[in-house]
């Protein structure tokens, strides 16, 4: 066995899911533990899913959605601890293994690379960006809160054999933060301490270690992180001094966006490292040509498709892309329409706001508004969020008056507000940056009976190949040249492709440039050096 390897638990021949151990002699540490989207979906849909509650982590660890790691899960709701016949039984189907991470390294605050940290042991500390920290725990803020939510904090499960639960959770049950270590923790503002120490969705009390500097060292290893552009502020690359050398991780990333020149520097800052390999990502790369489309050009293209709509627009594109938030917003200005966002949005731009100043907050001096929802504020963050933006929220019973004058930031899962709105036109904006796979499918499917219920023209369907169609959605990804271009630049000793469905094609593009590459296989170690 070498004394440098790294293991995939995900995110081999597949995009997303990454779980990737990275071993040197006796020091463990993990980069990102997120949901595996295709191993859920190939099991579990709407209706049918893991039961998170009263099962703590069998579900999926039984159905192969987590790796049976010894050492690694929290004990209050870990198969290990609570039901040993089970842990065997996961450990035959799926391997063995053991790990004792010192750290996590998180890239960046997309599911499919923070997910499943919520069933990780609330002890491990998570090295991370300012923006990333608060982006997570305001997506838990806002979550149902079951127990797959809990990566920022955790609430202690109990024991309960009588009634055969694996982790029970109490009304009063203690919330603990986990140990956050963050990288750039100049930015780590009053305003960020204060919204991190603000729970308004908990009921009982907090407890738990504050955020504190990331010392720069996971155990002996250097750790050095880089600003990178992705669909998501605060995302992160890494390098990892091992004994063997430096051991680079993209994360994910693009040269396409506002801050694409940050990944430039990444590659060049990490090429004079003369890395020993690169864990890269690869979602875009295909044997099929790839569109070509920037923030650019869906600003023009939306541009044209807010001026030549009388009614309601809505525009579908995750609010954690706040680069396109704000050309939405600029849109919405040049064609006198309010820029209105949901309770739940408004609470993560507050987030993203202590730590970036410059992210908009809703004010009628910015055209920027919050939705307020026939249903009103049941919710302990939803009545904080609406009691905080009073003087900047937009009434459903206004919006349906004058749909209009109101551009609605919506995604396919807030499709029930049209129900209030009831609008006789319009238009729908498809403008999401997230890869497209067979669930979104699925939800576009979907979405087109909303849109025919209501008349409103969908705008961007993403599977019409037409020019009309086309320019509405810019991925968060850099497509495949961009990527052999990073890798030519940081020329590597190994190639090792991530988060991609061609590892093939990616070795093959490296061997051109000389670098061999190893195909990572599901928990089998990768040697370094
Ligand atoms: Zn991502």
């Amino acid at each position: 066995m070498p004394d440098v390897a790294c293991t995939l638990f995900g995110g081999n021949a597949q995009i997303g899911g990454n779980k990737i151990l990275l071993r040197d002699g006796g020091i463990d540490l993990f980069l990102d533990f997120g949901m595996n989207f295709e191993a859920n979906g190939r099991y579990f849909a709407e209706f049918l899913s893991p039961r998170g509650g009263t099962s703590g982590t069998y579900d999926y660890l039984m159905m192969g959605i987590i790796p049976p790691v010894s050492g690694i899960y929290r004990s209050d709701a870990a198969v290990e601890a609570l039901d040993p016949i089970g842990w065997q039984e996961a450990r035959r189907k799926w391997g063995e293994y053991e790990a004792h991470p010192t750290a996590l390294l998180l890239s960046h605050a997309h599911v499919d690379h923070t997910g499943h940290i919520a069933f990780l042991d609330g002890d491990i500390p998570i090295v991370a960006s300012a923006v990333s920290a608060q982006i997570v725990k305001s997506m838990q803020d806002t979550a149902a809160g079951g127990l797959d939510t809990e990566v920022a904090y955790w609430r202690e499960r109990i024991d309960d054999p009588d009634r055969n639960r694996l982790g029970y959770l109490e009304k009063q049950a203690l919330a603990i933060r986990r140990p956050w270590l963050i990288t750039d923790y100049g930015n780590w503002s009053p305003a960020a301490e204060a919204l991190w120490n603000h729970y308004p969705g908990v009921r009982g009390s907090i407890t738990g270690p504050d955020p504190a500097p990331f010392s720069g060292k996971v155990a002996s290893l250097a750790v050095r992180d880089y600003p990178v552009d992705h669909s998501i502020p605060g995302a992160r690359a890494f390098a990892i001094e091992t004994s063997a050398g430096w051991v680079v991780y993209t994360g994910d990333l693009r040269l396409h966006g506002a801050t694409g020149h940050q990944t430039l520097e990444f590659a060049e800052a990490v090429r004079e490292l003369n890395p020993v390999a690169l864990l890269c990502e690869g979602t875009r790369v295909s044997d099929k040509p790839s569109r070509p489309a920037n923030e650019d050009i869906v600003r023009d293209r939306s541009r044209e498709a807010v001026a030549a709509t009388d009614g309601l627009v809505v525009a579908d594109f995750g609010p954690r892309n706040i680069e396109r938030l704000r050309i939405f917003l600029d849109i919405a200005r040049d064609n006198d329409r309010k820029l209105v966002v949901l309770a739940r949005d408004a609470h993560l731009l507050r987030a993203l706001h202590a730590s970036d100043p410059s992210v908009p907050l809703p004010d009628p001096a910015a055209g920027l508004y919050v939705f307020r929802d026939r249903e009103g504020a049941t919710r302990g963050w939803k009545k904080d969020v609406m009691e905080r933006n009073a003087g900047a929220s937009v009434n459903w019973e206004d919006v349906a008056a004058f749909p209009g004058e109101y551009l609605l930031c919506l995604s396919v899962y807030d499709l029930t507000r049209l129900i209030d709105i009831n609008p006789t036109g319009g238009a729908y904006i498809y403008s999401t940056s997230e890869p497209y796979d067979l669930q979104m499918e699925l939800s576009v499917e979907r979405l087109r009976s909303w849109v025919r219920r209501f008349n409103l023209t969908l705008v961007g369907d993403p599977e019409i190949d037409t020019p009309a169609h086309s320019g509405f959605h810019a991925g968060g990804h850099a497509p495949g040249e961009d990527i052999f271009k990073v890798i030519e630049i940081i020329n590597p000793r190994l190639l090792i492709p991530i988060h991609t469905l061609y590892p093939d094609l990616m070795a093959a593009t490296a061997a051109e440039l000389n670098i061999p590459a190893h195909m990572p296989e599901f928990g089998v170690p990768v040697p370094i050096g």
